[in-house]
């Protein structure tokens, strides 16, 4: 069986949703994730922060507003008075849902629920759409079914299990749709994959059933060589190993939440991204193959702070190492990227959320420096560690960059490269031009 994934996109109009419907209806059983309709997690986001604000009034009138586009979205996705009656109905309720944290006090199980209700409302509408055009479908609760353990981290053993006796119960039907992105953690409380976490959702779910493929549908047609939004010109890329995959999505290629190609690669499960505006297209295929030699892409991940600590003593006496990352594992903050020198380590977190306690604790080892809104720059291609020549390319392309930090050699396939966000487009225009024109 396969496992198909539609991002806020795919579904974020009644015109779109029209077109999956087409898309999927081919007659094979399959497994469908839904994002949210695109803005809708965003609004959600709003809508909490103005509840953690007390800001009562602007909560409920953004909720007012995203309600009454759901309600438009109802009376024109349906065409029978039946179904756009039984839209209506589950509408009101998750807005019902959302309505009830506006009274009492707001937390993060609040937001939790709050951020969940896009994808139940993108999943009930499509689960209609499909019946009332005659397809066999049922809707599988990911609440139900994903979960998350103790670390935030996917519980890849427990939803294994959970999902089991919903696809056997399922056996006679031809669509099971469910919901991307949303789980419940360790306390049993509704929680997410973090933001972009469908395509997460899609590839658990993947690795759970044994699929034969998991087809991650968007607004592209597939990987390129660049980030489209800050690059002109960008090319796809026919093909991707697990390996690159991996990097360029952890490095912030936004087309992949980080995490996605994991479940994939463990169970070697190809994963294809392809355009849901664009079916035809053949799209990136992702698989255990390293294909291709050289560079094959760039990537940047914003949100980044450096942290250099000098120390007084020797660095390398050892023990000095494990004191540091010590202080970051206590406080749960994973580092990005590590360079030493005699007398100082820097390092990157993109997790600032413990800054405050850790810095301190940083000091009693040494001078400290914190470097803020920095971005890391990561060039991927298969094995680039053997190549010749490109690191030259590299360096040329930047040379007027001022980089703050450099990391090869960790894996065989990426060099990363930090820098100032102010020179983020500057230097993914200039090193598309040294590498691949
Ligand atoms: P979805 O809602 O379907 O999950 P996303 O917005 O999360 O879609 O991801 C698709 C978008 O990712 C594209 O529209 C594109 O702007 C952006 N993107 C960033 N880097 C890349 C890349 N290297 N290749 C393709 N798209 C990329
Ligand atoms: N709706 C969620 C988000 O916007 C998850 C996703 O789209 O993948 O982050
Ligand atoms: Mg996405």
């Amino acid at each position: 069986m396969k496992v198909l994934k539609f991002g806020g996109t795919s579904v974020g109009s009644v015109e779109n949703m029209r077109s999956v419907m087409q898309l999927i209806t081919d007659g094979e059983r399959k497994i469908v994730v839904l994002s949210a309709m695109s803005g809708t997690t965003n609004n959600l986001v709003e809508i909490s922060e103005l509840l953690y604000q007390k800001k009562l009034m602007d909560a409920k009138e953004a909720i007012k507003k995203l309600e009454t586009k759901y309600d438009s979205v109802i009376e024109t996705l349906y065409a029978s008075e039946s179904y756009k009656q039984k839209g209506k109905k589950h509408i009101k309720e998750i807005f019902d849902t959302i309505k009830s944290y506006t009274e009492g006090e707001f937390d993060q199980n609040g937001e939790n629920a709050i951020l969940a209700q896009g994808e139940l409302m993108s999943t009930g509408m499509f689960n209609y759409l499909l019946q009332e055009n005659g397809f066999k479908s049922e809707l599988i609760p990911a609440l139900d079914f994903m979960r998350i353990d103790a670390e935030k981290m996917a519980d890849e053993k427990a939803i294994t299990e959970k999902i089991k006796p919903f696809i056997e119960a399922t056996s006679n039907t031809d669509y099971i749709i469910t919901q991307g992105f949303i789980c419940r953690n360790i306390e049993g409380n509704i929680d997410n994959l973090q933001r972009g976490g469908s395509d997460y959702t899609a590839t658990l779910i993947g690795a759970a059933i044994n699929s034969e493929v998991v087809e991650i549908w968007t607004d592209i047609d597939g990987f390129h060589n660049n980030d489209p939004r800050f690059v002109e010109n960008t090319s796809k890329i026919d093909q991707l190993s697990f390996a690159e995959a991996a990097e360029l999505a952890y490095f912030g290629a936004k087309i992949l939440h980080p995490s996605t190609v994991l479940p994939c690669r463990e169970k070697n499960i190809p994963v294809r991204l392809k355009n849901t505006m664009n079916p035809s297209d053949s799209g990136t295929l992702i698989d255990n193959k390293p294909m291709g030699r050289g560079i094959k892409a760039i990537a940047a991940k914003d949100g980044i702070t450096a942290i250099k600590v000098r120390s007084h003593r020797m660095l390398m006496a050892y023990g000095f190492l494990r004191k540091i990352f010590e202080i970051f594992e206590n406080f749960k903050t994973p580092i990005d990227m590590i360079t030493t020198s005699e007398i100082a380590i820097s390092l990157t977190i993109d997790n600032t959320r413990y800054l405050n306690d850790i810095v301190p604790l940083l000091e009693k080892l040494g001078e400290v420096e914190v470097d803020s809104d920095q971005t890391i720059v990561c060039v991927v291609g298969h094995n680039i560690i053997h190549e010749k020549g490109f690191e030259k390319k590299i360096f040329k392309a930047l040379e007027t960059v001022p980089i703050r930090m450099i990391s090869f050699g960790g894996s065989n396939h990426n060099m990363s490269i930090l820098m100032h966000s102010d020179y983020k487009k500057f230097s993914l225009n200039a090193l598309s031009k040294e590498l691949f024109e």
